[in-house]
């Protein structure tokens, strides 16, 4: 347990020391991580110069760039040394001054802390600034600490006059994201229960395999198999409407599609996945000068009803989260394929001309 422990806390510190440049700038992007990394040092040293801290060795020495990982969706992921010199390069002034030296088209964000809020009145409008800084203020948050926002189902699957619905929240440190999971938060004036999003195993678009180390673009497979049926059609197309008839690709039992929690595949590939991403097995983003938030799940999984972090329709956004970084194996970001962040499925998915309509099967999200 204590090697597991100390390895959440790497990954929740890690992750706070963490930032994604998009750009999209093709010579930048064909850089290797050393003439990455080189490049985003020239770029701070210019930022320094730029804002008069040239002869503040304090400022040079509290902030450092260690490395840099590509991404596989094109994104660049800087690690700094410390959740401070995170701030401080994405504090207005600088990131103008840094985004401006590093590339010309580019932008940066910070990895959030995910969490799901429960029940919200879909009268919420999650893609509005000003709606989330209302929340920060009505749970006395503070300001710009939700990075992002969006319905966990989309909105177009909603049953008829739907009036609540989960949604994900990104909040920008462990602190924010704990303490909106202790004490819940309000959307639209609706108090509303909060909990951490478990990291959950990938599942490969084309070949419906669960736990996949590629993604659909990259998969080896010659066609598309059904995550209903099984069949050699894509998903979209297929014509079966009957939970009974659904055929899983994975453990190849009928009455469950491919991305089904009740699959024994399924179960086998999350259990995996609880042990390489041991924060799963708790309540909150374990911290280190926090030993409240180091409380376990019984059984690492939540008490709370499992309604939000249920299996997407197969098109959606999923998961949510950029694969789990690994520890350092060989410097200060691991590298190698196995251990390379990769993009949610649907970004790196080449979209259907003339997408077909989803079969009306009942909705694998309760709501
Ligand atoms: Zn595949
Ligand atoms: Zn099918
Ligand atoms: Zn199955």
């Amino acid at each position: 347990m204590a090697a597991s422990h100390n390895k959440a806390l790497y990954r929740t510190n890690l992750r706070s020391r963490q930032v994604v440049i998009d750009t999209d700038d093709e010579s930048t992007r064909d850089l290797s991580e050393k003439e990455i990394t080189a490049k985003a040092r020239l770029a701070l040293d210019a930022t320094f110069e730029r804002l008069g801290y040239e002869h503040d060795p304090d400022q040079h020495d509290g902030i450092k760039i260690l490395g840099a990982t590509k991404l596989k969706n094109g994104g660049i992921l800087l690690e700094l040394n410390t959740p401070d010199a995170v701030g401080f390069l994405t504090d207005d002034e600088t990131l103008t001054e840094f985004l401006a030296a590093f590339s010309g088209h580019a932008t940066i964000k910070t990895r959030g802390f995910q969490c799901i809020a429960e029940f919200v009145p879909t009268s919420f409008s999650p893609s509005t600034p000003s709606a989330l800084r209302a929340v920060e203020s009505d749970s006395r948050l503070q300001s710009n600490t939700i990075l992002k926002a969006r319905w966990i189902k989309p909105v177009e699957r909603r049953s008829p006059g739907q009036k609540v619905a989960h949604l994900f929240l990104d909040f920008d440190s462990p602190y924010t994201a704990n303490r909106a999971i202790d004490n819940g938060i309000f959307i639209e004036n609706k108090k509303v229960n909060v909990r951490k999003a478990k990291i959950e195993p990938r599942r490969c678009l084309k070949c419906q395999v669960i736990g996949a180390r590629h993604i659909a673009n990259a998969c080896s497979s010659p066609n598309d198999v059904c995550g209903y049926c099984r069949g050699k059609h894509r998903t979209a197309e297929c014509k079966v409407s009957d939970p009974t008839d659904y055929r899983c690709a994975n453990c190849k039992q009928s009455g469950h599609a491919a991305w089904d929690k009740t699959c024994p595949e399924y179960k086998k590939q999350a259990q995996l996945l609880d042990e390489r991403c041991p924060e799963n097995k708790f309540r909150l983003f374990p911290s280190d000068d926090d030993p409240l938030s180091w409380e376990c799940l019984d059984n690492h999984t939540s008490t709370l009803p499992d309604l939000g972090s249920a299996p997407p329709p197969p098109f959606a956004e999923w998961p949510p989260e950029l694969e789990p970084d690994e520890p350092p194996a060989d410097g200060p970001i691991a590298r190698g394929r196995n251990t390379l962040p990769h993009p949610p499925h649907s970004r790196a998915r080449a979209p259907a001309p003339t997408p077909a309509p989803a079969p009306p099967t009942p909705d694998p999200h309760p709501i």
